[in-house]
């Protein structure tokens, strides 16, 4: 049956790598038979700028009726001063929100020919595969109550509830133990047990999910300790699956071993495995219009989209395999550029990825 994907391109360089992205598709629709429709919508500030809304509500019921959706970026600096009700930001939020999107996948690959890019040496990042599953709608970032209060001495006081229910966590430690089992059946679980109640039943909850996955090497390990492990030894991870705010953080720091934030993509997953699939770079409004920016991670992030949500591993390599070729052959982008390699815009990167396919 023909899946239907929503493309929101969004903002900035979102129209511009989105569109190579889309080419990518058309091309496995018309070489290997792809059975997808495509629908695109407005997010973001150029929504705002069209309906008054940076999520209206034909595109909420677009990506609701859809399979899958790819997202550009959002935000610039046109709508920076804006109502914050209405800034394009809130246009991810409630999607994410709307959807139920609870599970982020933010996979850290370093590609050997960009091992120069990282800051860490290149025998210690060298092909890097870890894939980070964050939970993204419940933990200290939603907890109740939350505020700043005066008390009686008149001094103020900030405060946030870190809380998580069982369910929320065994449904994100499934979404590990499944991903894992499609890669090296490894799992760390990171927390704070040793310091926090909430985390301690995390430990627990995830300990006993676990048992279901007989082929799963579950392990442990305190946030602060995980932080260290990433820069010293980053490739003794396969899956880390951890809270909301830890992923958040451990998530960029993963992201920078790569040293190259133009080639990473996202999913933002559902309990159905229906799926949000965006590159993690905002709209990079310093260089949208251009034709310089990088399209690679938006291209990587219909990968994804094709591994996860539309269960199509045989689409997502052929895509996977015609970006390595494109690196093989020295093709960059200038924001992965170095010196003896071959400077392309966006439009022929998405070109000589089509070509690979
Ligand atoms: P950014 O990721 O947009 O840009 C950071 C730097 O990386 C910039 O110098 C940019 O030119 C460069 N860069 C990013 N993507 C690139 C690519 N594909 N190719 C080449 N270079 C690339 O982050 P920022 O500057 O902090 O934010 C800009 C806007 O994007 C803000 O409005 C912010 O709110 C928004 N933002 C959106 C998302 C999202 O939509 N998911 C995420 C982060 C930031």
């Amino acid at each position: 049956m023909t899946k239907k994907i929503a493309v929101l391109p969004g903002d900035g360089i979102g129209q511009e790598i989105v569109a190579e992205a889309v080419k990518v598709i058309e091309r496995l629709k018309q070489a290997y038979g792809l059975d997808v429709e495509l629908e695109q919508g407005l997010v973001g500030g150029s929504a705002y700028d069209e309906t008054g809304s940076p999520l209206p509500e034909e595109t909420l019921q677009l990506a609701k009726e859809s399979d899958s959706i790819l997202l550009g970026a959002v935000g610039g600096y046109k709508w920076e001063s804006l109502d914050i009700a209405v800034r394009p930001e809130k246009g991810l939020l409630g999607l994410r929100a709307e959807l139920e999107l609870f599970a982020n996948l933010r996979p850290a690959i370093l590609y050997p020919q960009l091992a120069d890019a990282s800051t860490l040496k290149p025998e210690v990042v060298s092909g890097l595969d870890i894939m980070i599953v964050r939970e993204l709608t419940g933990g200290i970032y939603f907890g109740k109550p939350r505020g700043v209060r005066t008390l009686d001495n008149g001094e103020r006081e900030g405060y946030n509830t870190l809380v998580y229910r069982e369910s929320e966590i065994s449904r994100i430690s499934k979404v590990a133990f499944d991903i894992a089992a499609r890669r090296d059946n490894r799992v760390c679980s990171v927390d704070k047990a040793n310091v926090l109640e909430c985390t301690e039943l995390w430990r627990e909850v995830v300990t006993k999910e676990a048992l279901a996955f007989s082929n799963i090497e579950l392990s442990h390990m305190y946030v602060d300790n995980a932080a260290m492990q990433l820069v010293r030894e980053p490739k003794q991870f396969d899956v880390m699956v951890t809270t909301n705010m830890f992923g958040d953080i451990l998530s960029d720091c993963a992201a920078m071993l790569t040293g190259s934030i133009g080639m990473l993509p996202s999913a933002s997953l559902d309990i159905n495995s229906k799926g949000m699939y965006e590159p993690i770079h905002g709209s990079a409004p310093d260089i949208a219009g251009q034709n310089i920016a990088n399209p690679l991670a938006t291209i990587l992030s219909v990968a994804m989209m094709l591994r996860y949500s539309l269960n199509d591993a045989d689409n997502a390599e052929r895509i996977e395999a015609a970006v390595n070729k494109v690196l093989d052959d020295g093709l960059r982008t200038q924001d992965i550029y170095s010196d003896g390699m071959n400077k392309v815009s966006t439009s022929e990167m998405g070109d000589a990825v089509i070509a690979g396919l």
